[in-house]
């Protein structure tokens, strides 16, 4: 079979309905009729969400003598939020449309007209000028409408911590991981006597009252984050963000995720954050346009500073070659799982028209992030075929690689199944195999089959585990 006509996916409602269908991502709380805009990871989801997580691990922190690791809590002191400036800023302006009473960010709506950054540095009453000049229509009643002014909506998650319903017990769901790094900085550096320009890294929830969550798993409240601060000496922080930037866009290469769909923003100046001397975003060509996906920052000695005076403690750093002491500056690379997850299936996907009409939605999963690696499917649901199956199934578990095995069904829908879920290679044990076909020559032989070429080819079942071990190791 040939390919004739190819379609990735154009569509976002295509990406939703195969995760759902074939047990990678699920509405949340469905039994109950859902929490709108929370998603539950099924056992495919999960598997290549583990994946993403450790293989950002492995080179962001593992293999990198420069960068540890910290798990830091998800409930902080809330002074840290106020020294962070989250109490005060962190919060988006939000609208109401007078027509439909729907709400939006209205530095969304206008970025969506005018492009990325028109509303940095504008205070709300400009920002409902340019509503009004712009004459934006609401994206909900599509009505040239009114609006109510920007008012200012923070987007932290508060709970209480203990019996006592007083804000004296007022804490937030931690909006970034990032500051659980700060807060650990000292304590890093002199405990596990690591010496700046060093890093640390770390992956955990995160939580953001968003205004307008959607695009499936692109914009939650709840999800997770990828972050290193890496701490370096003032006046290198623009070599290391040059540096972090070319980092990050060659791990996602590596990963296999097409260049032409990946660019690197670099913010305007006036765009910056006050406590920011570089920003660049890392983007995605999503089925719904252009996003963010990893957010590079040159944060300056903004927050150590910040944790220094309302904390009262030294957080200080001495250079024990030169005795000098500063405040480190601060590199950030900030990714979110879900989003990376989102890029990979929306990258990943394509409906293939074979030769006969036929379609095959195949996801093409660079093998590292694949879900199951490889599959085993008895020819035929009889004995000793899937005794063999069993057997060499059990084998690849035994050796750590993510396998599964399959007897129902027709192969070709067995095969089917496999593509929409990502798995590299197919293992077809046959009546050959175990000596009762019409080859007396292909005993003991297997039948490899590759995802994306549908190749298929003999290996010997006592080498196809090896085999598909060493293809992994590429
Ligand atoms: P946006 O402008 O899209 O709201 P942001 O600039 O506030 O994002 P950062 O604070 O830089 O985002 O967060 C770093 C990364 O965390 C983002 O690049 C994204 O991958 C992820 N992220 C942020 N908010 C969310 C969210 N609500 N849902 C999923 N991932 C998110």
């Amino acid at each position: 079979m040939s390919e004739k006509k190819a379609k990735v996916a154009d569509n976002i409602q295509h990406i939703v309905s195969l995760c759902k269908r074939r047990g990678f991502i699920f509405p949340g709380s469905e039994i109950y009729d859902g929490l709108a805009n929370t998603w539950d990871y099924g056992p495919y989801g999960v598997e290549l969400k583990k994946n993403i997580k450790d293989l950002w691990w492995r080179h962001f922190v593992t293999t990198r003598p420069d960068v540890v690791g910290l798990d830091s809590s998800i409930l902080l002191n809330p002074q840290t939020w106020v020294a962070s400036g989250h109490v005060g800023n962190f919060s988006d302006p939000l609208v109401d449309c007078l027509a439909c009473h729907e709400r939006f960010r209205a530095d969304q709506l206008l970025e969506e007209k005018l492009g990325e950054g028109c509303c940095a540095g504008k205070n709300f009453d400009e920002i409902h000028q340019m509503m009004v000049d712009n004459k934006i229509e609401c994206p909900s009643c599509r009505k040239p409408t009114e609006w109510t002014k920007p008012r200012s909506f923070n987007l932290m998650f508060k709970t209480r911590i203990g019996v006592v319903e007083d804000s004296g017990a007022e804490v937030y769901l931690r909006p970034e991981t990032a500051q659980g790094i700060f807060l650990d900085f000292k304590s890093v550096a002199e405990n596990c006597r690591q010496k700046v320009p060093f890093g640390i890294g770390q992956i955990g929830k995160s939580f953001r009252n968003e205004i307008t969550p959607g695009n499936f798993i692109f914009r939650t409240r709840e999800f997770e984050q990828m972050e290193l601060e890496f701490f370096c000496k003032p006046g290198t922080e623009m070599e290391w963000f040059a540096y972090w930037k070319k980092y990050c866009m060659d791990w996602l290469y590596g990963l296999g995720i097409d260049p032409a769909k990946l660019r690197m923003r670099d913010h305007d100046p006036k765009e910056l954050s006050h406590y920011s001397n570089g920003t660049s975003d890392v983007e995605y060509e999503f089925p719904f346009g252009w996003g963010e996906l990893w957010g590079i920052a040159s944060r300056t000695d903004f927050d150590l500073k910040a944790h220094q005076t309302h904390s009262k403690k030294d957080l200080t750093y001495r250079d024990a070659l030169t005795n000098e002491r500063y405040i480190p500056y601060v590199v950030e690379p900030s990714l979110g799982v879900d989003r990376l997850l989102l890029v990979a299936l929306c990258d990943a996907y394509e409906e293939q028209e074979l030769e006969g009409g036929d379609v095959r939605t195949v996801l093409h999963f660079s093998p590292k992030l694949a879900p199951v690696k490889v599959a085993v499917l008895p020819l035929s649901k009889k004995e000793p075929l899937t005794a063999a199956a069993g057997d060499l199934y059990r084998t690849f578990l035994a050796h750590g690689i993510a396998a599964e095995y399959d007897e129902t069904q027709s192969i070709g829908r067995r095969y089917r199944r496999q593509d929409e879920l990502g798995t590299p290679w197919c293992v077809t044990v046959d009546f050959d195999t175990v000596g009762e076909g019409e080859k007396p020559e292909q005993k003991g032989m297997v039948t490899v089959r590759e995802r994306d070429s549908m190749k298929q080819e003999l290996v010997p079942i006592d080498s196809v585990v090896a085999r598909i071990a060493e293809l992994l190791a590429k």
